[in-house]
């Protein structure tokens, strides 16, 4: 358990079960058990919300988005440090609002507790998070299943491709006049918004700058409200985009047109799914190579100091001050390093040629059979016709080698890191110049496994980098 200055402030989100007997507790019921948790935990309880699971006019609540919408709010602004849920299903039953959800909290350093494993999860870990992604997934697939004609329906319309539930921005739906079926649903005139959001995330900008930019931009989304980051985060994470849709843990084809390919959903989602995403925000890093390359002496991480009365410039140290080294040139030799890597002529050949489209299409067809495989498996277990012994046995088979597919796809495709360094036509360094420190970062850290400055072997005064104080490990 994460370890607080003072009582941490967190919220409960209780929400009224519908149809799953036994398991059932009323919102009461649950808003108590939380008042429990946090003061046998010795937390600050300040938030009560009041969910409501499709209900009309429940007592608890008037509107049920009101209070998920409050949920994302206190979440965005950090105002909680702990969310208190009774079980993961009584989050969102929709799984891009859950991810959403997770990957706020995951941002914001909050942890979510789970009153019926009684334990918390910190979603910066990444086998917590995945722990709570499939709760979510679960729980979703448990409501299809539940309601059965609606589920019916739903299957039929996901496994045959046809739109289904909410309007998606950066598509139109043409329907037919007279009987008012839905004919068509295809780009709007508002689809390249949404490429663009695709192809930021993917130059590795942070959602908060794209958030800015848009807003700077008076770029609105399509019923007209600012684009906010949560929004610009569900845009990311539904496959509507390329084409797919999801259900019950599976992707189905979808009869309407992408706007974005394949690979670069996938790419774009594995960045959203990176727990390091974080360190690469802006204003958190200003400089190069601080808080990652280490000190050869001590192991610490350097620091920035600023002019001093002994240092002149800018400069790299460690804590305790066993190295120190002119910022400026080191910065300049680490991009020395990197543009000769990228620059060498096979490398470079490698890094700009673009993949058989037909190759990403088999390795991404691969991918979905075996998921589909696996929901085979999930299914049975549901009927009872799989023991849980069996299930884990068909994961490990199975989930290893859904990793690995989604591993082969990403190497298909320029690095993203790189993608902003190498442009067709433009002169690497130019590139380089036109980068933010966060971009520049990302390729250090996608580069080199590992940085540290050595001591100065002189004492007085330098003129230049010796590039022997440098060591360093390629990743690659
Ligand atoms: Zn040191």
């Amino acid at each position: 358990m994460k370890l607080y200055d003072t009582p941490p402030i967190a919220g409960i989100y209780g929400r009224v079960s519908d149809n799953r007997k036994g398991k059932s507790a009323s919102v009461p019921q649950q808003l108590s058990a939380g008042e429990t948790v946090s003061q046998d935990e010795g937390w600050n309880l300040t938030y009560r919300l009041e969910g409501d699971d499709g209900r009309a006019a429940s007592r608890f609540s008037t509107d049920k988005r009101e209070d998920w919408d409050r949920l994302i709010e206190l979440t965005t602004n950090a105002e909680v440090q702990i969310w208190i849920l009774w079980e993961c299903s009584r989050g969102s039953r929709r799984p891009v609002e859950w991810l959403t959800f997770l990957d706020l909290c995951r941002e914001n350093e909050i942890v979510i507790y789970v009153i019926s494993h009684e334990r918390s999860y910190d979603p910066r870990i990444p086998r917590d998070w995945k722990i709570l992604a499939n709760e979510g997934i679960d729980a979703a697939y448990e409501v299809e299943m539940t309601s059965k004609r609606v589920g019916r329906d739903k299957a039929d319309r996901a496994i045959s491709g046809i739109p289904d539930g909410a309007w998606p921005q950066g598509y139109e739906r043409i329907y037919d006049p007279k009987t008012k079926a839905l004919l068509e649903q295809r780009p709007s005139a508002y689809a390249p918004v949404i490429k663009e959001i695709f192809d930021q995330i993917e130059q590795l900008i942070p959602l908060s700058r794209i958030e800015e930019d848009f807003a700077t931009r008076g770029i609105l989304s399509e019923s007209g409200a600012r684009f906010r980051r949560t929004s610009i985060l569900q845009t990311a994470r539904n496959p509507v985009y390329m084409g797919k849709r999801f259900y019950k843990g599976v992707m189905y084809d979808g009869q309407w047109e992408p706007i974005i390919p394949p690979a670069q959903w996938y790419t774009v989602n594995k960045i959203l799914d990176d727990p390091k995403r974080k360190t690469t925000r802006p204003g958190r890093r200003r400089h190069l190579l601080t808080y990652w390359m280490t000190c050869g002496v001590c192991g610490e991480t350097v620091q920035r100091l600023d002019r001093s009365k002994r240092q002149q410039r800018p400069t790299y140290a460690c804590p305790p001050r066993c190295v120190a080294s002119n910022q400026e040139w080191v910065d300049d030799y680490v991009r020395d390093l990197i543009l000769e890597w990228v620059g060498q002529p096979e490398q470079y050949r490698k890094l700009t040629t673009p993949k058989a489209e037909g190759v990403i299409l088999a390795v991404e067809g691969e991918l979905e059979a075996l998921k589909a495989e696996m929901d085979q498996y999930y299914a049975l277990a549901k009927q009872r016709r799989l023991s849980p012994v069996g299930l884990a046995e068909m994961e490990e088979v199975y989930l290893p080698q859904i990793e690995a597919a989604k591993e082969r796809l990403q190497d298909l495709t320029t690095p993203p890191p790189l993608r902003a360094l190498v442009q067709p036509g433009r002169e690497l360094r130019e590139c380089w110049d036109d980068m933010d420190v966060p971009q520049r970062h990302a390729i250090v850290t996608w580069l080199f496994k590992g940085m540290s400055l050595l001591p100065s072997e002189h004492k007085g005064k330098h003129t230049s980098f010796d590039w022997r104080r440098l060591k360093y490990e390629w990743a690659h």
